[in-house]
This record gives structure tokens, C-alpha cells and sequence, in this order.
């Protein structure tokens, strides 16, 4: 698919959003207040420096990788030294050209090839940076930021794209310039909104458990609630998918408003959100997988890996020893367009036919833009699976698009969000006279 020709800057601060809670009010406006870079580059030094010695890294010899790059023909300095950096090796060709080797954490594996890194001069001018893939093929065209957390495309004039390489033109000088396949959502920087949804009156944050370098999977409930109604939202099992952070973020900032709809919504179902599945792998700028190089959104039957496990072991918990009923399961992702996997057409699970009228329902929403749905053919142990075959309930793969438009990621993802409360709370009322006529 052609990568957006639009070079404008993504609208990354987001919706002026829930402003209408208490909490919301007191704190500053909705708009993303992130840690300094120094502190980022702190927190990504730590993350390195958290590596254990009990788990091998999926690339043999990782670890011991140079993070930063200096060369003899070029004043240039390539940097990989901070959280969700991605680059396996650099080489200056001459003084003005800089080749990037891009390399997956293990194979085999989906072809997400992620990269990030930084780029300063002594002298101010215009180089050449060759990325050069090992194992894979350029997938993600350029954005560029000067401080880690505004972002902008690279402009077309500025990119040659190829298969195994992208050759970029671009302007560097003492002050850093951050170049990655996606705007940076790397841990410390879903920290920073989690921190910020958690002082929400209505949201209480927890660690539901550790990844195997023992960073934290974080759990976020919504809860107003007396009723035992349950809603579980999970993101970043794979680590470049950027989009479908983006995709979660706007769904629970308008879950959290404070109209009628949200208001409503939850005072009848609480929200368990999991934003960051796989904090070892976006630390680390991984492609795909975990450190045991295992793709996390195959585990949800083995269950072999302790972030998948923590997930689970928490949804279960709610359930049996809270009593909450689970209707909804969305997994948001990322792919080369925006779609929803859905169960078969044929599958039974609570609330019937959900996924149908909700998808539906945000057709209707929606006349300009595509639902596109697909169901989900394989037997293969997706967290949608699991939720549809285990809990038995409504379960979808929510993928956006690797170039979908920012503005319509946040379109899309608050349109989706209030046809999901619509019609969850549709399907309580009428869950309601059947638990009743089933009483005692
Ligand atoms: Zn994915």
C-alpha cells in the first residue's frame, strides 16, 4: 500500500477529552505532558541496564550490541541507546553517508520491521542514511521529530523506498533528530497517559504482573459500577504497532468523558484495560515478539509466557472472584489497512450477535469511511480466540491501518467506542429480564 503522501504533523496531543471529571478538571488540560528527554533517555538506559542474566535475548549477542555509534570518516553519531530504540548495527560509508542495518530480534517472524534511532552532527547539513534490512524488507516510511515527541512524516521528495533498503535524505546538526518507522510510543511514554487516565476518579491502576525482564503489565479498571457488567480491552502485544495504540488511546479517552453516553456506560460496566502487553519488546524496539522471542498473540492457549499469563490470571479473577460478567473482548493492532477481525458468522458466544450490530451500527456512524471486517479462519491461539472460545463472548482484532491518517484513527476509534456503549448497553437491558426470569 502507498504510504500517506501528507507531510503535515500528526495530531498527537489527542482530544481535549475527558476534561469533565473532578480529577480531570483539577489536572492540566487533556494534553500530553511527557517526560523530558532526559529522563526518557534515563528510563531507556534503565531498561537496558534491567536485562537479566537468566533469560537469553532472542538475538544472540544483543545485549552486547554497541547502542551508539561513532566513526572515524564522519562526525556523525548514530544513538540507540533510548527506550523503543531499534538498530542492529551503523557504518559511515563517508562522511555524509550513514548505512543503518535493521534486523529482526528472532526469525522467523512477521515482517514488522521496526527501527528507531537518533542522529547528531557537529556540523549542520544534509546527509544520506541508507537503512539496510537483514531478515526483512522495509515496511514503514520515516517520521521525524526533534524532540522524541512531536512527529512528522518524512517528506516524499526526501525517501527513496526499496525492498531490502529505504535510502532517506536528511538534516542533521548537534541538536538530535529522532527518526523511527512510527511516531515513539514506547513505554515510558504509555507511562506518561497511563499515569494521567489513572487520575480519573473512576480509574484505579495496578500491576497485574511482570514481562520476564520484570517490567510492569499494567492494568487500568474503569469502575463506577454496581452492576456486574465487564468490558476487557488489551494493546501492544506487538510492538511496532503504533496505530493501534493510538486506536486504544482515543476509545478509552471517550469512554472516560463525561456525557450522557459514557456516564451511563459506566455506571453499568466497568473496563479492564491492559495497554502494554509486551514492555520487554517495545523497550527493546523488537518487530514482533517478547525476549523468549515468542509472539504473544500466539500464547493465549499455551499460555507459556508470563505476560499472557498476567492477563489472563486478572480477567479470570474478575470474573470468579468478583462476579463480573465479561461481554466484550477488543485486542487493538495494527496492519497495512484498518479492519476488524471478527468471530465466524456462525459462532455462538454473549451477547448474541454483538459484534454484527455493533459493527453495523458504526457503519451507520461512519457513511464516508469502510467498515471492513473479516473473519478470523485460523485455529491459532489469538487473545480474540480466547476471548470468543474461553469466555464465550463477543471478540475482535481491532486493526488500524499502518498509514491511516491520525485524525481518522481518532475519528474512527471515538465513533467505535460510542457505538460500543450504545449497544452494550442495549445488550445488558436485555441480559437483564433473562438473569432475572433465571433467578430463584
Ligand atoms: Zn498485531
Amino acid at each position: 500500500m502507498a504510504p500517506s503522501t501528507s507531510t503535515a504533523p500528526f495530531d498527537e496531543t489527542g482530544p481535549p477529552g475527558p476534561a469533565g471529571s473532578p480529577k480531570f478538571r483539577k489536572a492540566r488540560p487533556f494534553r500530553l505532558r511527557l517526560p523530558p528527554l532526559a529522563l526518557m533517555r534515563l528510563l531507556g538506559f534503565w531498561a537496558l541496564v534491567a536485562v537479566g542474566p537468566m533469560v537469553r535475548p532472542p538475538a544472540a549477542g544483543e545485549e552486547a550490541r554497541p547502542r551508539v555509534w561513532r566513526f572515524e570518516r564522519s562526525d556523525v553519531i548514530v544513538a540507540a541507546d533510548f527506550d523503543g530504540a531499534g538498530a542492529a548495527e551503523a557504518a559511515a560509508e563517508d562522511a555524509d553517508s550513514i548505512e543503518v542495518v535493521i534486523r529482526p530480534e528472532n526469525t522467523p517472524i512477521n515482517n514488522s520491521a521496526w527501527y528507531a534511532f537518533q542522529l547528531t552532527a557537529e556540523r549542520p547539513r544534509r546527509i544520506t542514511v541508507r537503512l539496510s534490512y537483514r531478515g526483512g524488507r522495509h515496511r514503514y516510511p520515516p517520521k521525524l521529530s526533534r524532540d522524541g515527541l512531536a512527529w512528522r512524516p518524512i517528506d516524499p521528495a526526501d525517501y527513496e523506498p526499496g525492498r531490502g533498503q529505504a535510502v532517506l535524505r536528511l538534516d542533521v546538526g548537534p541538536e538530535p533528530l529522532w527518526v523511527a518507522a512510527q511516531e515513539l510510543w514506547n513505554t515510558p511514554r504509555l507511562e506518561a497517559w497511563m499515569d494521567r487516565i489513572a487520575e480519573h476518579d473512576e480509574v484505579t491502576r495496578r500491576v497485574a504482573g511482570r514481562s520476564i525482564r520484570g517490567a510492569a503489565v499494567h492494568e487500568l479498571l474503569i469502575s463506577a459500577s454496581d452492576e456486574p457488567h465487564l468490558v476487557i480491552l488489551l494493546g501492544r502485544q506487538h510492538p511496532p504497532e503504533v496505530t493501534g495504540t493510538l486506536g486504544l488511546v482515543h476509545f478509552v479517552e471517550r469512554l472516560l468523558e463525561d456525557d450522557e453516553t459514557a456516564v451511563a456506560f459506566r455506571s453499568r460496566f466497568h473496563v479492564l484495560l491492559f495497554p502494554l502487553l509486551n514492555p520487554d519488546g517495545v523497550s527493546a524496539g523488537y518487530w514482533r515478539h517478547n525476549v523468549a522471542g515468542v509472539d504473544l498473540n500466539r500464547d493465549w492457549g499455551p499460555f507459556k509466557q508470563p505476560e499472557t499469563r498476567a492477563v489472563r490470571d486478572a480477567v479470570v479473577h474478575y470474573r470468579d472472584e468478583r462476579g463480573w460478567r465479561p461481554y466484550l473482548l477488543l485486542d487493538f493492532h495494527s496492519t497495512r489497512h484498518d479492519v476488524f477481525y471478527t468471530p465466524a458468522e456462525d459462532a455462538e458466544y454473549f451477547p448474541p450477535a454483538f459484534v454484527n450490530r455493533w459493527l453495523d451500527g458504526l457503519d451507520a456512524r461512519l457513511p464516508d469511511y469502510r467498515v471492513r471486517r473479516q473473519a478470523t479462519g485460523s485455529g491459532r491461539p489469538l487473545a480474540q480466540r480466547w476471548g470468543q472460545r474461553q469466555l464465550g463472548i463477543a471478540s475482535v482484532t481491532y486493526e488500524f491501518g499502518d498509514h491511516t491518517d491520525r485524525r481518522l484513527i481518532r475519528r474512527t476509534a471515538r465513533a467505535a467506542a460510542e457505538e460500543a456503549m450504545a449497544q452494550l448497553l442495549a445488550a445488558a437491558e436485555e441480559a437483564q429480564p433473562a438473569a432475572a426470569a433465571a433467578a430463584p
